[in-house]
Order: structure tokens, then C-alpha cells, then sequence
């Protein structure tokens, strides 16, 4: 049966791509669909079909019920930050830059770090494409390094992923490229907390790591630098993991190469399908994860797709505490409301700093004490307290709440619980 796909025209940081097709055109997979409105990336069509609809959001195709692996290669060049340009690819660990403004950078003595960490608990493509597939990211990585000028490279991997740790070791035949193993806390992929545990340089907020002379660059989006420079092939397809409420079991499952604008309810059917009633869909980590309905489409940042349990019940008061890395006043509001919880007041952590419209922390996952943020809450008259923050701060919200007789919600609990994954609270000694 044919398919509709919905290829959003803004899948970057930036403005929204401009279509280069009208409706009723017949389009081939890798086919160039919309070009960059000032900052941005190209995008490409993912599947060949037809375009039977052009919004201000998004280019709808009918598929075609045949689908040649083939599709059409970017233009030829020898010059990688063009290959990388030409693909459209941007951070697709999340963050959306593209790639070819981040990479055009000297960093003679510095490094390219290959971010594998997935500091999203339950997301499982990258430690699976590490696991499976080292040696394109391997290839994207040397690209990377060739294209910056960059003396070094590392890829960071959490500590409890052995096996993606020893993959990507086994195919290293540089000695300016090694493996460093990070702790298995929130938000450890942060790229600033990865300069300054890698680097031992703290970038401010509004500070990008090339002024550590550094480039931070998620491991899927490396390996899609490489295939654009050997296979001359565009991003059309994400990685994404799909795990919560599943009739087939609780455990994560990775999709690889699924084409971009994909519905997510059709992901979830492939998956196995939604069992029984469920809270959220998240698209994304639980930390950071957009609650989206049943129509979005895979973007190439999509990470993870996930089905949540309905969230927990509450009717007391409740003081929300806003986390730079994590839970934004808004998603804190949002869940605080699917909740049935009033509001009786709103902190941010005093590491919270705004930066060109959004918040940043001043210094990821190294908690300042949480103990007059907490109080304060008290104050404005909650009984219970719904926190965003990373791992460190939540145990020094548990060092003083409980304390003060105040209940703690963490805004990932009813996603975590989904899959009886253990709660954000106090950290292990
Ligand atoms: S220190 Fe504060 S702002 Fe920074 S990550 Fe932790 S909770 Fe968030």
C-alpha cells in the first residue's frame, strides 16, 4: 500500500528550507528538495513518489510502492566540507547545527571529540551503531579531523558500554585517535560538559567549543559525513530507538536507516504497536523529549520515539524547579498539567543562565546545592515539588525535600517507569 511522508522543511537550527519542487512533481530518493533560507541545510526527498502537498511546514509525498535502494548521489567533489554541505547534514544527536558552519573551523593542535555518550537514558541507536558498525563513524571521524585540521581525536563512550568501547577500539589505526570512557550520568553528552571533562576547559554558556579549539560531533552524524564523502549519499534516512509501551516487550529497539519523514505511527506499528493506554508519545530522550501526537514525522534530529506510561495523578500544589540540560518552565508546566497539579511557584537552578533565547547551565551536571531553591518552593506554598534537573542536582534535591516533608517528582518518571527503568533521584556513593 502506498505511504504519505511529511519531510519538514525546518529539520535545523535555523529558518525553514525553501521547496524546490511543486506539487504533482514526481521526485527520486536523494532528489534535492528545499535549500537552505539563510542559515539552515539542504534537504532531500527520502523515497521516490509524488508531491501531492506543499505547506509552510512540510513537503507531503505519496510513496510509491516500489523502492530502489538506489537514489540520487550529490553532486561530485573532492572537497569534504562541500560533500558534507551538498548532504544536508546537521547535529543529529539533537542539536540540529549543520555541519558544514560547525566543521569550517582550524583546529591545528586541537581536537574533533565524537560524542557516542546518549546521556538520554532508554536511547540505544548509538551505542548499538558503535557496537555494530564502528568503522563508518571511524571514517566520518578521520573526515572530520582532515576537514578542521584537527591534531587529535577522541570518541567518548559511556563506561558501562563495553562493547561499543571495545568496537570502536578495534578499528582505530591512528595513534592521534583514542577512546575516553565517561560516567554514566545526566547530562554528561552535554558538549560543554565533555570539553571540560575531556579538555579541562569550561566554556561560558554562549561559548561554542572551538574556542577550546575542540568540535563536539554526535557519532550517527559522523558516520553520515562519511557516507557522503565515499557513497556521495544525502541524509535521507535516521537512526532512531522506539521502546516504552509496546506489545512486543519493554526493551528498546533500534530502527537504522529509517527514511526521513516517516510518521511516527508508523514507527510504533513497526515496532509492534501501542499496548493499552498510554501518557505521552515522546519524540526524543526523557530528559528533553518533545510530547508530539501520533502524526509527527521522523526529522534528522529524531533520536528516540517513545510510548509512555499515563502520568501519575496529583492534586496538591506543586513548586517546579527548571533545569538548563533538562526540563524547561514549559515541558515542567506541561507535564504539571497532565498531572492535574496547580502551580504554587517556579525556581530555576542558579546555574540557569538565558542565552540568545533559550537557558543554558553554566556548568552541566555540577550541581551548585539545591537546598534554597527547594525552601523557596516551600515558601511559595508547595506541597510537592516537580524538578527537571540532571543527576547531580536530584540528589541534592533528595538531600533536603524529604527533609522538609516535600514529596519529589522528576518530570522523567512516568517514562522511566514505562520500562522499570530506576528513577532519577539520589545518586549511588
Ligand atoms: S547544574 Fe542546574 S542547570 Fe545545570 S544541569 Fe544541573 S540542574 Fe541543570
Amino acid at each position: 500500500m502506498s505511504k504519505r511522508i511529511f519531510i519538514y522543511l525546518q529539520q535545523h537550527i535555523g529558518a525553514p528550507a525553501i521547496p524546490q519542487v511543486n506539487v504533482g512533481d514526481r521526485v527520486k530518493k536523494g532528489q534535492l528538495i528545499a535549500v537552505p533560507n539563510g542559515l539552515g541545510a539542504n534537504i532531500h526527498s527520502s523515497l521516490y513518489g509524488q508531491v501531492v502537498n506543499i505547506t509552510q511546514n512540510y513537503i507531503e509525498i505519496l510513496a510509491d510502492e516500489e523502492q530502489p535502494e538506489e537514489f540520487v548521489p550529490i553532486k561530485e567533489t573532492d572537497n569534504i566540507l562541500e560533500a558534507i554541505k551538498e548532504a544536508g547534514i546537521v547535529g543529529m544527536g539533537g542539536a540540529g547545527f549543520p555541519t558544514h558552519i560547525k566543521m569550517n573551523v582550524n583546529l591545528e593542535g586541537g581536537y574533533v571529540i565524537a560524542n557516542g555518550i546518549e546521556c538520554e537514558p532508554l536511547l540505544y541507536h548509538n551505542v548499538k551503531q558503535m557496537e555494530e558498525k564502528p568503522e563508518l563513524i571511524y571514517r566520518g571521524l578521520k573526515y572530520a579531523m582532515k576537514v578542521t585540521n584537527a591534531s587529535k581525536g577522541c570518541i567518548a563512550i559511556k563506561e558501562k558500554n563495553k562493547k561499543a568501547i571495545e568496537a570502536m577500539k578495534s578499528v582505530i589505526d591512528d595513534d592521534r585517535i583514542e577512546v575516553k570512557m565517561m560516567p554514566d550520568i545526566y547530562p554528561m553528552g552535554e558538549e560543554r560538559a565533555l570539553v571540560r571533562d575531556i579538555l579541562g576547559v569550561l566554556l561560558r554558556p554562549d561559548q561554542l567549543p572551538a574556542a577550546a579549539k575542540a568540535v563536539v560531533t554526535n557519532v550517527e552524524t559522523l558516520s553520515r559525513i562519511a557516507e557522503a564523502v565515499d557513497y556521495r549519499k544525502p541524509v535521507i534516512s535516521k537512526n532512531v530507538t522506539v521502546v516504552g509501551r509496546l506489545k512486543s516487550g519493554r526493551k528498546p529497539l533500534v530502527f537504522f536507516d529509517v527514511p526521513i519523514g516517516t510518521p511516527v505511527s508508523e514507527l510504533i506499528e513497526k515496532a509492534g504497536g501501542i499496548e493499552g493506554q498510554y501518557g505521552e508519545i515522546l519524540m526524543g530522550g526523557p530528559f528533553t523529549g518533545k510530547s508530539v501526537n501520533l502524526d509527527a514525522a521522523v526529522i534528522k534530529t529524531t533520536g528516540g520515539v517513545i510510548v509512555t506510561d499515563p502520568l501519575p495523578k496529583e492534586k496538591r500544589k506543586i513548586g517546579l524547579l527548571v533545569c538548563g540540560c533538562g526540563a524547561n518552565e514549559a515541558r515542567l508546566r506541561e507535564v504539571a498539567e497532565k498531572m492535574g497539579a496547580p502551580v504554587a511557584g517556579v525556581e530555576r537552578c542558579k546555574q540557569v543562565v538565558d542565552v540568545k533565547g533559550g537557558i543554558k547551565c553554566e556548568n552541566p551536571g555540577n550541581c551548585p546545592g539545591q537546598a534554597e531553591k527547594i525552601l523557596k518552593l516551600r515558601k511559595a506554598g508547595a506541597d510537592v515539588v516537580l524538578v527537571g534537573t540532571c543527576s547531580d542536582c536530584t540528589n541534592t534535591v533528595m538531600g533536603v525535600a524529604p527533609k522538609l516533608q516535600l514529596p519529589v517528582y522528576h518530570h522523567t518518571d512516568h517514562v522511566l517507569r514505562t520500562v522499570g527503568h530506576k528513577l532519577v533521584r539520589r545518586l549511588k556513593k
